[in-house]
């Protein structure tokens, strides 16, 4: 079959993610139970069923009383009430107070009708009498305002209260909210089911025979990973030899699957894009691009029968910075997040670098010391060495158009781990240290 195989483009990092974000749209939105939507973005606003706390309680342990009964009370004039019973979180209390009386409460107790304020224990006889059962009286040492340590029926949230808007990012505080207000299942954006699949002819899987001329697949493991981090469902597709058939068969297999999105690495850079091209082409529209951006480069973004497809470059570290960079934001605009860039810090130089000009994604190594982010180089950069981003806890960036950073300067540094491990200093501080 005859194909038309344009020149792929040079662009700009920037361009590319453009491109690449408006190829994706927030998926639609599924019921989960509470627990379930952690981390993930709300598809809709969140209205309390219930307030918040259903009921007026004491905020204290202490003597639910009237508070006009104790205006007048003081250490060397303490007021002498009656302590009519007593009342624990969970359990509505039978008895009333009335003047002259008081009903001993515990944090969370409901108040007791008649009451009006809570005087703390600390305010009372109750730590002289020993605190082990309820007395038959309390001498009150301090006045009460009305309400004192009382916490009102709807104070924190009232029933049918908007208390969490649409694009909100699930965390502890918000599953807590959820669960407080009532709820037991939550919409949110689906996950989307990333197909991750290694292209080339000299892959092969990590527990087989290594054979002369052949390499480990390394990015079909980082992928999944990284899929998995930031929220997707991976489909791993295994490795498509550098067929026609073989490309199409894979890409099929994920089109029955049901992915929302093709993760493809390798066969996009001049040598052998052809196949991957010509069955990209027969099957979608997929442009290749060369990103002026380090490592990296070669990418090729479209969709496969409407399932959006990006393929990352071969090499292992150029492969997972491309995903870091253009994947990571796609995924997470999918989810319906709206917030897409990565945590970055601002460093200072402990050495200098040089640049070819290029977008730079500068392996390195960051130790806080004195407060500052101290940055230095992971270790060699080619573009195939994972050694030296498993040493690194982030990328540097080197804007386009810098040829050289000086030590001293401040740069910023997306993180890779953030923050334990900057804090703790596990990343080999003391070797820093020595050489700063
Ligand atoms: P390509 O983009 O196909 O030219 O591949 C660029 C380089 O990355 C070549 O050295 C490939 O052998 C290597 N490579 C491709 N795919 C993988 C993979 N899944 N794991 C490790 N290395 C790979
Ligand atoms: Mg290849």
């Amino acid at each position: 079959m005859e194909k038309h195989i344009p020149e792929s483009k040079l662009i700009s990092a920037d361009e590319a993610l453009k491109t690449v974000l408006q190829g994706v749209k927030p998926l639609p939105a599924q019921q989960v139970p509470l627990v379930e939507a952690f981390g993930r973005v709300l598809a809709e606003p969140v209205v309390a069923k219930e307030d918040i706390p259903p009921f007026a309680n004491s905020a204290m342990d202490g003597y639910a009383v009237r508070a006009e009964d104790v205006a007048s009370a003081s250490r060397d004039h303490p007021v002498h009430l009656r302590v009519i019973g007593s009342s624990a979180a969970g359990y509505v209390p039978s008895t009333a107070v009335v003047s002259g009386t008081a009903v001993r409460v515990m944090t969370g107790a409901p108040l007791p009708r008649g009451s009006d304020a809570v005087v703390r224990f600390e305010n009372t006889d109750e730590p002289e009498q020993g605190g082990d059962r309820t007395p038959d009286e309390v001498a009150i040492y301090a006045p009460a305002k009305l309400w004192d340590n009382v916490r009102q029926a709807g104070e924190d949230v009232k029933k049918g209260q908007v208390v969490l808007e649409a694009g909100t990012v699930v965390r502890a505080g918000e599953i807590g909210l959820l669960a407080a207000t009532g709820h037991t299942t939550v919409l949110v954006h689906r996950k989307p089911r990333v197909a991750i699949l290694s292209t080339g002819d000299e892959l092969l899987p990590p527990g087989s025979a290594l054979e002369p001329g052949k390499i480990r697949d390394a990015n079909g493991y980082s992928l999944y990973v990284l899929v998995e981090k930031y929220g997707g469902v991976p489909v791993p597709l295994g490795i498509a030899r550098d067929t026609e058939e073989d490309l199409r068969a894979k890409l099929h297999e994920g089109l029955e699957r049901g992915v929302d999105l093709f993760l493809t690495s390798a066969g996009v850079s001049k040598g052998d894009y052809d196949v991957v091209k010509g069955v990209l082409d027969s099957e979608g529209q997929i442009s290749f691009w060369m990103v002026r951006m380090k490592p990296g480069q070669p990418l090729a973004f479209g969709h496969v029968q409407g399932v959006p497809l990006l393929g990352l470059p071969g090499n292992p570290v150029s492969s997972i910075v491309s995903f870091e960079e253009f994947g990571r934001p796609m995924l997470l605009k999918m989810q319906g997040h709206t917030y897409l860039r990565k945590p970055t810090v601002r460093g200072v130089t402990a050495e200098a670098f040089k640049n070819s000009g290029r977008r730079n994604h500068v392996r390195v190594r960051v130790v806080k010391k004195e407060g500052c982010y101290v940055v230095r180089r992971a270790g060699p950069q080619g573009s195939g060495i994972l050694l030296t981003l498993s040493r690194a806890n982030g990328l540097m960036i080197i804007p386009e158009g810098v040829y050289r950073v000086e030590v001293g300067e401040m740069v910023d540094v997306q993180m890779l781990d953030w923050p334990e491990i900057v804090e703790s200093g596990v990343m080999d501080v003391q070797k820093a240290q020595e050489s700063t």
